[in-house]
């Protein structure tokens, strides 16, 4: 009887983890360091880069939109700034993403799992038909997962926090797919405060209240709401420049991958 699933030859399909959060949030430095990771345990992703308007690299895009679009000159063509550019961009290389598909698919029996780096401005993609092609398409191809990454250090205010959270919660209900929130920056700042926060709500409206003097119905209204949306969230510190928290990264993803199946 043979082992199943051992081995780098295993049928599986890749997993495609697309990374998504507010600019600055530490996607590509994630997408970096998860490479660099699956790298030294012999398991190459295939790594896609959608920023069209990154400078720098810091990893090996096995598929790189800058290959393909030159945003500059979209600005220049259609007369755009940077935030038009960047958009069309996306839209012009969304057209062509059956291609790409092909070139990811040729690729599954080698690769355990699909990194995508997104714009960095986070609108482009979760609100652009663009992006809602490019994750369909992905998607339904393979078994996926969105990572929302956190800036921790900058989400220590309660209110901060919270809209963070409640971005977090309205791209969950708009893609449906397995979700994942990874708290980065832990070596900054500790994530437990706001692990904390999800599950103390008492806790978390003390430092509300500390925050303001007046704290609106709508504000506890709203963090009722997004205690519902806690509970069922799975959650990771992790620290994309010292790789910290990964081997927990990717038992979350198993984990949310597996839950989805059985309930789908
Ligand atoms: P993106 O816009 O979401 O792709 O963010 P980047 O990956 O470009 O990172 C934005 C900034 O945050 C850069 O200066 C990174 O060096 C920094 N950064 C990313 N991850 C971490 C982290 O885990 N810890 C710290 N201290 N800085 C980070
Ligand atoms: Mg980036």
């Amino acid at each position: 009887q043979a082992a199943a699933g051992a081995g780098s030859e295993s049928c599986a399909p890749p997993v495609c983890v697309l990374v998504l959060g507010m600019a600055g949030s530490g996607k590509t430095t994630l997408v970096q360091r998860l490479t660099a990771h699956l790298h030294s345990q012999n398991s190459p992703p295939y790594v896609v880069n959608l920023d069209p308007a990154v400078r720098e690299l810091p990893f090996a895009a096995n598929i790189d939109i800058r290959d393909t679009v030159k945003y500059k000159e979209v600005m220049k063509q259609y007369g755009l700034g940077p935030n038009g550019g960047i958009v069309t961009s996306l839209n012009l290389f969304a057209t062509r993403f059956d291609q790409v598909m092909k070139f990811i698919e040729k690729r599954q029996n080698t690769s355990q799992y699909v990194l995508i780096d997104t714009p960095g401005q986070i609108e482009v993609f979760t609100w652009s038909a663009s992006g809602t092609i490019i994750t369909e398409a992905l998607a339904s191809t393979f078994p996926s997962v969105v990572v929302y990454v956190m800036d921790t250090s900058r989400s220590t205010n309660p209110i901060t926090f919270m809209s963070n959270m409640l971005y977090a919660c309205s791209i969950l209900y708009k893609t449906k797919l397995p979700f994942i929130l990874a708290m980065n920056k832990t070596d900054i700042i500790d994530h437990s405060f706001a692990v904390e926060w999800m599950q103390d709500f008492e806790i978390f409206q003390d430092a509300l209240n500390q925050e303001t003097t007046y704290v609106s119905n709508l504000t506890r209204s709203m963090s009722l709401v997004l205690d519902e949306f806690y509970s069922s969230l799975k959650v990771v510190g992790v620290s994309a420049v010292l790789g910290t928290g990964l081997d927990e990264f990717f038992v979350k993803v198993s984990e949310a991958i597996d839950e989805y199946e059985r309930e789908y």
